[in-house]
């Protein structure tokens, strides 16, 4: 009974410093909310509010075969989409998987690997005659990293994230780029589109469900999209586009509070991520929610109990002291563990890191997890009321289509942020409603390519 009094002792420590208050999040709120108009109005702000585009929302009566290439994050992902008009779509898609090192190489070699597998899948899943020599079926490329675009087949990578670094691609043309390598390997594809998954998601998302106005993804990033009057974006008037006319935007909205932390509640874990990350100072919003990082959090907190003597005394805690080793995923699996005993956890510990747990420490672990997760969604859901209350979607309410493992996967995670949300704006709150988003890089990008088709 000592250890479980001492770890419960343990918990009230760490359940102070992640809890977010109402009033806390309402700050957050207001900040956030600047940070947006400011980025609307001013070039090269933290927050960069990237004009997308894309032209207000599709009809539903978009047709015809589109290839999509998703760079996302983890994976590589190629489809075919055919769209058939009433908002009606058939899909084939295959998934390559990316290296550490493939991120880091250099940038035309990235591409040349995406060309190759589109290659290889058009070879093996297009039917003969699909393309008819001479001929190129359009491209939507999904590269998700924030790129500032002039019009829709073009983009300079600002910068990388989500753990890419890949040389001699920041501040360049991808689009470009990616044309290069289509041309050298021979691909029957023309780049037409170049967007962001966040964009895709919330064009694809409006096609099944009018009532969207936001799309946010929670996977390896964290990001958001919405729809704009083009006269709340200042910094484009020179551009002379009427006024009235909608534009979606992609907020990158990650990057809020980089740099200069004021707003973020960011306790220690969160600074030795940032300062050991590829990119000090930078997604500083995205390091306190996405995938890529909320395992790290808890594997931090729990090294800093190994160091202190408190867990796994006399065991050797080599495994889960590499940097990264808890994967997100497995709080998803921590918090859904349904046995009294929670066997899960054991299993976690034993077959990945090779320790032995007490139930008080499982008991322990399941309580972080359920700490860290909820101030990811409930920062989340500041984020979202910053974007409703500059719409002034409120009182009308929304729907915001959502996409990502950890939205998909992480139990509870979306009713953490409706109740953040409700934390908030009270009652009202209950009006915006999140939603399992459609297929952003691949329906979205497909209906964004034929979008620009029709406009041409
Ligand atoms: P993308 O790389 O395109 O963002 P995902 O949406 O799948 O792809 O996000 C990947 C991230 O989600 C990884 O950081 C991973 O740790 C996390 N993840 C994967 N599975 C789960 C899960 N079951 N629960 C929570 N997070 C998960």
């Amino acid at each position: 009974h000592a250890t479980k009094r001492t770890m419960a002792d343990h918990l009230r420590k760490y359940e102070s410093i992640f809890t977010l208050t109402s009033p806390r999040m309402r700050m957050i709120v207001d900040a956030f909310k600047d940070t947006l108009e400011l980025g609307l109005e001013k070039p090269k702000q933290v927050v960069p509010m990237i004009p997308t585009f894309v032209f207000g929302w599709p009809t539903g009566e978009e047709t015809g075969d589109f290839l999509a290439v998703d760079l996302g994050g983890t994976n590589l992902r190629v489809c075919l989409v055919t769209l058939q008009g009433n908002g009606k779509f058939e899909i084939t898609q295959s998934k390559y998987r990316l290296t550490e090192e493939q991120k880091q190489e250099e940038g035309q070699k990235l591409f040349d690997f995406c060309a190759e597998c589109l290659k290889t899948f058009i070879e093996t899943n297009l039917g003969e005659g699909t393309v008819k020599d001479g001929e190129k079926l359009p491209l939507g490329f999904t590269f998700s990293y924030p790129c500032s675009q002039e019009r829709i087949d073009h983009g300079e990578l600002i910068r990388w994230t989500k753990g890419f670094g890949a040389a001699n691609t920041e501040g360049r043309d991808v689009a470009a780029m990616f044309r290069e390598s289509l041309k050298r390997h021979n691909v029957p594809a023309e780049l037409t589109a170049l967007i962001n998954d966040t964009t895709g998601t919330l064009i694809a998302s409006s096609y099944v469900n009018p009532r969207t106005r936001i799309a946010v993804i929670f996977g390896t990033g964290c990001n958001a999209a919405y729809m704009e009057r083009v006269g709340e974006i200042h910094k484009i008037k020179n551009l002379g586009i009427d006024d009235d006319a909608q534009m979606a935007i992609n907020c990158e909205w990650g990057a809020f509070d980089s740099f200069e932390h004021e707003h973020l509640p960011r306790t220690k874990y969160d600074q030795i991520i940032d300062e050991t990350s590829n990119k000090p100072g930078e997604q500083a919003f995205e390091k306190l929610i996405s995938g890529r990082y909320l395992g790290e959090i808890l594997r931090l907190v729990i090294c800093e109990l190994i160091d202190e003597g408190v867990l796994f005394l006399g065991q050797n805690t080599y495994k889960i002291e590499i940097p990264y080793a808890l994967d997100t995923a497995f709080l998803s699996l921590m918090e859904m563990d349904p046995t009294e005993e929670l066997l899960m956890i054991i299993g976690i510990f034993t077959h990945f890191f090779a320790l032995e747990t007490t139930l008080a420490e499982r008991q322990f672990f399941r309580a972080l997890a359920k700490l860290v997760g909820r101030r990811a969604a409930r920062l989340s859901a500041c984020g979202i009321a910053a974007i409703v209350s500059k719409m002034g979607y409120l009182e009308t309410g929304c729907s915001v289509g959502a996409d990502g493992s950890l939205y998909n996967k992480y139990p509870g995670f979306a009713d953490r942020v409706h109740e953040g949300l409700q934390d908030v704006f009270g009652e009202k709150g209950r009006n915006i409603v999140t939603y399992h988003a459609e297929d952003g890089s691949g329906v979205g990008s497909a209906i964004i390519a034929a979008m620009t088709k029709i406009r041409k």
